[in-house]
């Protein structure tokens, strides 16, 4: 049967009826891959899994989100949605808003959004307002502004949102035949975190998995209001999807780490961009900084043997690395060859860099 999104995959556990009218794109059904060269070099024998939620439609998990909390402001009349935005949640929203035929606003922090985020949600012609404040700012003007203005909020306040990430798991538990040992993922607002436990305790109470994971949550060392236990005012890390110092699923969250036996850390900025490179390069899969947190924190955890050898571990890569191309190129210090466009200038290039 032709794959249709998650919506309809999983409506039986999902809050939509028969005259539900669906606004999908086909978000979900991401690849689960295997790490194969990463683990070697770690020397350590773990099975470590990518979920690879840059595969959405728009390029990060907050589509399966966006495509149940737009479909449910669509169920109820909604002509517009909302949302605050590191950039993806805006870029989804966006491109919801237009399948759906609804007018988006988005509100970004000036200057702190990735370059490729920043098309989409002009492209998809959201209504953009930037504002000289942080994500932290934008979160408390759109619920402040949802009380004066005909809008519906599609951040992941917006119970929906969750309701549609939870997903997520299911395909985890689907592909592996149970759960993992450990799921971990790169943390802001911690609604992923939380719609992830909710999606495995689910499939664990229905008995379609035998275990549920242990959560563990990957901040930037700049913007890790868990790992400091108190809010963060001035959150600030190249991870700019993560960049939030006010989460706003705090108490789901601290739920998450105490039924999962989990943990929160974080990470330097350092060590997420070079977790991004070592993704590149090891294994060809590209992420944006924020999402290889999670890998980065894994790594971590696993040399220090806090993820036990022998473990099954799912590591969420959040956004794909396109969002972000300026930070990329950054990275990347090995210098373009210039030619001439003649056979023995290129032969040498080849035969000078074997
Ligand atoms: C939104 C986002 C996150 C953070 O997810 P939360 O649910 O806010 O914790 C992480 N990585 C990327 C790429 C994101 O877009």
């Amino acid at each position: 049967m032709r794959y249709t999104g998650l919506i309809n995959h999983y409506r039986d556990r999902l809050p939509v009826d028969d005259s539900t009218k669906l606004i999908s794109l086909g978000e979900g059904n991401t690849p689960l891959i295997q790490l194969e060269n990463i683990p070697a070099l770690l020397n350590k024998n773990v099975d470590i899994y990518i979920k690879y939620e840059g595969l959405n439609p728009t390029g990060s998990f907050k589509d399966r989100g966006m495509t149940m909390a737009v479909t449910k402001a669509v169920e109820s009349g909604s002509k517009a949605i909302i949302c605050a935005s590191t950039g993806n949640t805006s870029a989804a929203a966006a491109a919801y808003a237009a399948r759906a035929g609804i007018k988006a606003f988005v509100l970004i922090p000036e200057g702190k959004i990735a370059l490729g985020k920043l098309a989409q949600a002009m492209i998809h012609g959201a209504v953009i307002i930037q504002i000289k404040g942080n994500f932290d700012d934008g979160m408390r003007l759109v619920k402040e502004v949802a009380d004066h203005a005909p809008v519906s909020i599609v951040n992941s306040i917006n119970p929906f949102r969750l309701q549609g990430q939870k997903t997520a798991a299911f395909e985890i538990v689907e592909e592996l035949g149970d759960a993992p040992d450990y799921h971990c993922l790169p943390v802001g607002n911690a609604g992923n975190i939380s719609a992830h436990w909710m999606g495995y305790k689910e499939y664990f109470d229905d008995r379609k998995a035998g275990k549920k994971p242990k959560m563990v949550g990957y901040q930037a060392a700049g913007a890790a209001p868990f790992v400091k236990g108190a809010m963060v005012d001035n959150p600030d890390t190249v991870a700019t999807a993560i960049r939030i110092g006010h989460p706003q699923s705090w108490d789901l969250a601290h739920k998450v780490e105490t039924e999962s036996n989990g943990w929160f850390d974080s990470l330097t900025d350092e060590e997420i961009l070079s977790a991004q490179k070592l993704l590149t390069e090891q294994e060809g899969i590209f992420c944006e900084p924020a999402s290889a947190t999670s890998l980065a924190g894994a790594m971590r955890d696993i040399n220090n043997g806090k993820i036990a050898e022998g473990s099954t571990i799912v590591c969420t890569l959040t956004g794909h690395g396109l969002k972000d191309p300026d930070t990329a190129i950054s990275q990347c210090t090995d210098e373009m060859i210039n030619i001439n466009p003649v056979m023995d200038e290129v032969r040498d290039a080849i035969l000078n860099n074997m």
